[in-house]
């Protein structure tokens, strides 16, 4: 039997309520599928600081990175406010995020038909929405050199922050995306600002020269990031696989997230460069949402994006297509139910709590494998 080894990170507020709903689902692939998951359990952000001090602490960074897959729930809150700054919640993902050198952010944004209705735009637009983007997540003007303000005085100051991509930054994102694409439709749209910035030039031109050379198969197309953002929400279901750097990639994401409806939805994945000996990437998968502390204990946050981020673990860590179909189906068949919680409620449906919500979703599953 294979085995797995995750790493569960629930971190703080709803974190753990909805990780509590995917241990119920690995539990049940590993008793009545021999999926052969071994869990290990860590402290991230304001639980970490609680027991140890420190936002993530070296025992679960160095379980974290012989893990491999780790499902991060999410961090933060009012209590942790006053924490120095080093070790402030968010720091522990940081550095997760750095120490695992997971540089390809995957945020999809699908449009359950079921819900169709609570997103902004007109349910033609967005009905059966499947695009993914891939974001650059480690290099660009959130961590070039120069990086300063200066006071100039004359009662003037000048900030600098520094948008810079060396060559393999840009090949290793680009490949990411057009071997997702082969997965899925086969098309990738490269966004950027060649019109008005340097880093635009470059980022174009070693997109198309990496399609050149190792991924001719897949349609490539480029698109100016401001333009894109606007085809978005024109007319979104026009993308397949969308890449773009760090910056452009916050907004983009962030923009295509809005027009599935609710942010208790959306998973995210974050990868890093193929291991040279054994091929395996690191990787992290963590929902989009915070830890949400004004609903945190009440039982009532919706699982649904934790769990699809473990969809998402079960196709990019372990190769588990058909389970990660089943169960990214068993989420749009308990929706077309009307089963909802309170964040995605609406009228003439069934209100659930988180717990009932985990076990609709595994019901589910559970009948979809028969
Ligand atoms: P948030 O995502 O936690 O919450 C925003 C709103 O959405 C809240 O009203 C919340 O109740 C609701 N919501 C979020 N997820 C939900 C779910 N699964 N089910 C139902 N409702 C849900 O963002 P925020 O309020 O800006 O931040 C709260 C804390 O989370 C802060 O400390 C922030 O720093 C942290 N945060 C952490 C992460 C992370 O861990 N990756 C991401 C964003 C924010």
């Amino acid at each position: 039997m294979a085995t797995r080894k995750l790493l569960l990170l629930p971190g703080d507020g709803i974190g753990p309520e909805a990780m509590a709903e995917v241990e119920k689902i690995i539990a049940h692939m590993n008793v009545a599928e021999g999926a052969g998951f071994v869990l290990e359990r860590g402290l991230v952000g304001g639980s970490a600081f609680d027991a140890h001090g420190v936002a993530i602490s070296e025992g679960d960074m160095a379980k974290a990175m012989a893990a491999d897959a780790v499902l991060f729930g999410a961090v933060g809150g009012e209590k942790w406010a006053g924490v120095p700054y080093e070790v402030r919640p968010e720091a522990g993902l940081l550095r997760l995020r750095k120490d695992m050198e997971l540089f390809a952010n995957l945020r999809p944004a699908i449009c359950y038909p079921a819900l169709a209705n609570s997103s902004s735009l007109r349910p033609e637009v967005v009905e059966g929405l499947d695009i993914l983007i891939v974001r650059e997540l480690t290099g660009g003007v959130y961590f070039g050199e120069p990086k300063t303000i200066t006071d100039l005085g004359n009662g003037q100051k000048r900030a600098v922050d520094t948008q810079v991509y060396d060559t393999y930054e840009i090949e290793r994102i680009s490949a990411v995306a057009f071997e997702l694409a082969r997965t899925r439709r086969n098309e990738v749209c490269s966004m950027e600002k060649h019109n008005v910035m340097k880093s635009g030039v470059l980022w174009k031109e070693v997109v198309a020269a990496t399609h050149r050379a190792r991924f001719a198969d897949v349609k490539l197309s480029h698109m100016l990031a401001d333009a894109g953002g606007m085809q978005l929400v024109r007319w979104p279901k026009q993308f397949d696989v969308i890449v773009t750097d760090n910056l452009f990639g916050d907004m983009l994401s962030d923009v295509a997230a809005m027009l599935t409806g609710s942010l208790g939805m959306l998973p995210s994945a974050s990868l890093g460069a193929p291991d040279a000996k054994t091929g395996k990437r690191k990787a992290l998968y963590e929902p989009v949402h915070g830890s949400a502390p004004d609903i945190a204990g009440q039982g009532i946050a919706n699982p649904i994006a934790m769990i699809a981020s473990f969809a998402m673990c079960l196709r990019y860590s372990f190769g588990m297509v058909a389970e990660a179909d089943r169960l990214e189906k068993a989420i749009a068949a308990v929706l077309d139910d009307g089963i909802r919680t309170a964040d995605i409620m609406s009228d003439g449906m069934t209100k659930v709590s988180t717990g009932a919500m985990g076990d609709a979703v595994l019901a589910k599953y559970k009948a979809l494998s028969a």
